[in-house]
């Protein structure tokens, strides 16, 4: 069986990646096929490269893998004239609008010379559940302008992978306290309180996992942030039949560049971890602190993400899902202040009319 080319072997026509059945799916003929576990054939060293980043503490080493030139036919990169955004994704996505602007004009060219993801986190909610988050994201908000509750416009929403990049390895760290510890007790006359000192220490090795850092400028750290985590343990070897359907968000940072920014998150986790192994005292002060970064590995990795902006009176207000956990976020929707002096008016001639028939009871029984 070969779905190289994105088409079913059955009838030749277009294939997606159907996330409830976590397998390749054939829409016209409904035939549905396993994505090939690659994970026996071995890597092809070949196309790879290592590169080395060294920081004061450890070595950064990432081990690049390329698509190869027949992973690459299918695929296209789109390229948005107005935002500059780049996105890959498969022939049948030329008619789709630029994710993060909006605009229809997308041109498509072959791509190649990428890195090929090393993990991929497959879409666990399908685009039914995105759509029914989203409504009811909405739902309460009666003065929400119409663009927003718009059937073609709900319709729009992406399936997008997002780039990562992922740090493991291991770090080291001896750390010494000062710890105290009050007792307070009385012998009827005096009231005494006692502190002893303790010195503390705290040392040794912590293994890391998977310690992502978003490898896109396009979307906002933010936005990303309030989704996460993404739980890496279940990311699986990437194979390009997981993208038919969905796109993917070409990186724009490369892994050397984040390194510095890595390299802080693990120190921090690593400290963190060791300080919160000191316990039991009133009070504890941090004396000394020797941190060691060994070799780190860089995995680049894909994570999916529902994504809807919309556009209204010249803002964006974003909508984003985990596409693995389900976890959502919005933007404060705006308010249609037309809309709601509408209801507003509705609501006032509702109460005049109360107003009068009141008025019409009063005037009929102690009318005059
Ligand atoms: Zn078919
Ligand atoms: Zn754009």
């Amino acid at each position: 069986m070969s779905l190289k080319e994105f088409k079913c072997p059955n009838c030749a026509s277009p294939v997606v990646f159907d996330v409830k059945s976590q397998k390749i799916h054939c829409t016209f003929c409904n035939s549905y096929y396993d994505i090939e576990d690659k994970t026996h054939e071995g890597h092809d060293h070949t196309n790879s490269q290592v590169s080395k980043t060294k920081t004061t503490g450890g070595v950064f080493e990432h081990e690049k893998n390329f698509y190869s030139e027949e992973e690459t036919n299918p695929l296209r990169v789109y390229s948005c004239e107005s935002c500059g955004g780049e996105i890959i994704g498969d022939e049948t996505m030329a008619a789709t609008s630029c994710p993060y602007c909006n605009n229809n004009v997308v041109v498509s060219s072959q791509f190649s010379g990428d890195l090929k993801p090393d993990l991929i986190i497959p879409f666990k909610f399908d685009k039914d559940q995105a759509t029914k988050k989203l409504l009811n994201f909405y739902k309460g908000r009666r003065f929400l302008p119409k663009v927003f509750k718009d059937e073609n416009k709900i319709n729009e929403i992406k399936g997008l992978y997002v780039p990562f990049w992922l740090f493991t390895g291991t770090s080291s760290s001896n750390m010494a306290f000062q710890g105290t510890k009050v007792r307070t007790y009385s012998d009827g006359n005096y009231r005494y309180t006692e502190t002893s000192l303790y010195d503390v220490k705290r040392g040794g090795t912590i293994d890391f996992k998977y310690v992502p850092v978003d490898g896109s400028s396009k979307i906002e750290d933010i936005l990303m942030e309030s989704i996460e985590p993404f739980h890496w343990e279940e990311a699986v070897d990437f194979n390009t039949y997981y993208l038919p359907g969905f796109l993917a968000d070409r990186y724009d940072l490369e892994s050397e560049d984040l390194v510095s920014i890595a390299d802080s998150r693990i120190k921090n986790s690593t400290i963190e971890a060791f300080e919160d192994s000191v316990m039991g005292y009133s009070t504890v002060r941090k004396v000394g602190e020797d941190y060691k970064l060994g070799k780190v590995d860089v995995k680049y990795a894909l994570a999916p993400v529902w994504f809807l902006n919309t556009q209204w009176k010249g803002d964006f207000y974003t909508f984003v899902m985990n596409g693995q956990t389900g976890v959502f976020v919005g933007d404060d929707m705006p308010i249609d202040k037309g809309l709601k002096t509408a209801a507003f008016l509705k609501v006032f001639i509702i109460l005049l009319a109360l107003v009068f028939v009141g008025l019409f009871v009063y005037n009929k029984y102690f009318g005059g």
